[in-house]
């Protein structure tokens, strides 16, 4: 069986003496990236990360005070500066019309 891991390499750098080192994610095919990681979306990764950070307790991420941590705006697995739109009734419908080329009816 093959144990080795696709998502490292050996490193090229002199300095590594030929450590293992990650390689560039983009670099990785989506086959090996989706065999390891379900969270393609990357707010959905910091998430699951949170709730590593948190030995997977949902209500210690929710009360996490590591507001110097660059994930901590993301930890609820949203992203707070896309902020859902509030539309009026009338962009509903023109929306509505858009989408589906009838007058008045709704999504
Ligand atoms: S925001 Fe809090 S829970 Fe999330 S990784 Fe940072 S310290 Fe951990």
């Amino acid at each position: 069986m093959n144990k080795r891991n696709p998502l490292l390499e050996i490193s090229a750098s002199k300095n590594d003496n030929g450590e293992l080192v990650g390689r560039l994610p983009a670099e990785v095919s989506s086959e090996n990236l989706l065999r390891r990681f379900s969270a393609q979306n990357p707010v959905k990764a910091l998430r699951a990360r949170c709730l590593d950070c948190c030995c997977g307790d949902a209500s210690e991420v929710r009360k996490c005070v590591a507001t110097e941590c660059p994930s901590w705006p993301f930890r609820m697995g949203t992203n707070p500066f896309r902020k859902k739109p509030v539309l009026t009734e009338t962009e509903k419908m023109r929306r509505a019309e858009l989408l589906h080329g009838v007058p008045g009816k709704m999504v």
